[in-house]
């Protein structure tokens, strides 16, 4: 048996066998991994913690013919601010569910940061929740190739002057001439705001500032189209 340590984020807990929990852990060193926490539905089980979805911590697991138990435990960050409050949970609950999508069981050093830094900006900063999910969203798109280009059509290649469309079926930015069947419209308000929240990093987010149905809008074009690009549907944003 072999003694590794790793950090990671709980991304999903559920119940295994009668006193125990299979943990689904991003790690930083080995991607994503599963791992047990015996006896942690035991009333004074000291790694409760643990087995929370959010939890960051480093872990210590044994490794036996790739099953992996967790032994220790060292919180890192707690993301009690997100768990606790409805909107920021419906965010958070979605970054775990796309990352549990698009990472497989391989370092992704770049992802891995990209999600901590996700959950920071709704733990910690001012940043509206929804801005916050758009800007995932666009990252997440980028990340699996389907990255969205705002300076120009993506058919015809000439610079966006009027309405822009998302086309659905390619999951590319076009422009009134190009558009097909399958296009959806964008208004000038959305696509300047969506434009603005690519160009901003996740530290800077909280300086944009529109109305909630306006971002509300954007994600549900937006929804749609990752969920298209991914092939599944998206449980934390039903
Ligand atoms: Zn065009």
């Amino acid at each position: 048996m072999e003694q590794i340590k790793f950090n990671g984020i709980v991304l999903k807990a559920v119940d295994y066998k009668d006193k125990d929990k299979l943990l689904t852990i991003f790690t930083l060193e080995l991607g994503i991994l599963t791992a047990t926490l015996k006896g942690v539905n035991q009333d004074k089980a000291k790694l409760k913690f643990a087995a929370m979805p959010f939890c960051f911590a480093e872990f210590v697991a044994t490794s036996k013919n790739g099953f992996y138990t967790i032994t220790e435990c060292m919180q890192i960050e707690s993301f009690y601010n997100i768990i606790s409050n409805y909107n920021k949970s419906i965010a958070g609950f979605l970054g775990l569910e796309i990352s549990s999508i698009i990472i497989q069981n391989v370092p992704d050093e770049l992802w891995f940061i990209t999600l901590i830094n996700y959950l920071k900006t709704l733990e910690f900063s001012n940043c509206n929740d929804y801005v916050a999910m758009i800007k995932f969203i666009l990252t997440a798109l980028n990340k699996i190739g389907y990255g969205l280009s705002f300076d120009c059509c993506s058919e015809c290649g000439l610079k966006f002057v009027g309405d822009v469309y998302i086309n659905m079926e390619m999951g590319e930015l076009e422009c009134a001439t190009c558009k097909s069947a399958n296009s959806t419209k964008l208004t000038r308000q959305q696509f300047a705001v969506l434009n603005i929240i690519n160009n901003t990093d996740f530290a800077s987010l909280s300086s944009i500032k529109q109305k909630d149905e306006v971002y509300i809008s954007i994600l549900t074009v937006l929804k749609h189209n990752l969920q298209l690009r991914l092939g599944t549907t998206l449980k934390s944003l039903k």
